[in-house]
């Protein structure tokens, strides 16, 4: 379980994160919504131990700022940092190297033809279109096989295929047990299986709910978006939109 509590972060004058608390359950999808500049990218970079901020951050009872915690959370960011000089092939040897990887090269070599990249291995950081070095990023985060993921944005950048790949894998992931953390501001990306929505806006948490409750309210995660971001209330399904049971009187869906 990851468990982040009252975290406020600030860049001089602007609040970027405001007294943030969610829970990410063991084994569980999260998506984590928002407009731009909502706080997104902030917090994910809090957990991962990149930023200072106030509040506490644990992973499994430790704070995320230890090397025990560190060992068991992969970063995937928004904007790849790939070495120029260093080939596809070397990019994926320093990190298994330093994730004291002993046997990596099967589990690459499927990475790297999974999102296309089998015929690169031999190019530099820096010849590598920005498609590829996302699909590379996400190689890289990929490779040390975590057990909590945190994707930051994942689907930016993605051609058709990778988008499909990532998304097929996501879904592998979570079947593995994995517990995953995955921004964007695209609502429409989120048509995988997600277990929580946590929503965002002006730094602050707005939303945080179960797909059970989505579900059971019978609107879209769109519809909450809105609602919690705009103040465009929409009413249950089953109460205004069903002319079949409004006007047969009836309060529920089938
Ligand atoms: P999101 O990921 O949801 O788009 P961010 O976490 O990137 O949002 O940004 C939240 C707020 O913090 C925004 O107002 C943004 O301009 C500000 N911000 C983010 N990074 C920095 C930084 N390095 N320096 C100053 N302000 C920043």
């Amino acid at each position: 379980m990851l468990e982040v509590s009252h975290v406020t972060k600030k860049y001089g004058k602007t609040i970027a994160c405001d007294d943030v608390s969610f829970t990410l359950d063991s084994g569980s999808l999260t998506v984590l919504l928002g407009p731009n500049g909502a706080g997104k990218s902030t917090i994910i970079k809090s957990i991962i131990g990149f930023l200072k901020y106030t509040g506490t951050i644990t992973v499994n009872g430790i704070p995320n700022k230890t090397s025990e915690a560190r060992k068991i959370m992969g970063y995937i960011p928004e904007i790849p940092s790939l070495y120029p000089t260093l080939t596809v092939a070397e990019h994926m040897e320093f990190i298994a190297r330093a994730y004291k990887m002993t046997d990596y090269k099967g589990r690459a070599d499927e990475l790297l033809d999974r999102f296309e990249l089998s015929d690169k291995k031999k190019k530099f950081g820096d010849e590598l279109s920005k498609g590829m070095q996302q699909k590379l990023n996400l190689c890289l985060g990929l490779l040390p096989d975590p057990q909590i993921i945190l994707l930051d944005e994942p689907l930016l950048g993605l051609d058709p295929h990778a988008i499909k790949e990532l998304k097929k894998y996501i879904e592998e992931m979570r079947q593995a047990g994995k517990t995953m953390l995955v921004s964007t501001h695209i609502i429409d990306s989120v048509d995988m299986l997600w277990d929580r929505s946590v929503i965002m806006q002006g730094g602050k948490v707005r939303a945080n709910v179960s797909k059970s409750e989505i579900d059971g309210r019978n609107i879209t995660l769109e519809d909450l978006f809105f609602e919690v971001t705009e103040g465009i209330e929409k009413q249950d399904v089953s109460m205004s939109e069903n002319p079949e049971s409004s006007e047969a009187g009836e309060g529920s869906a089938e």
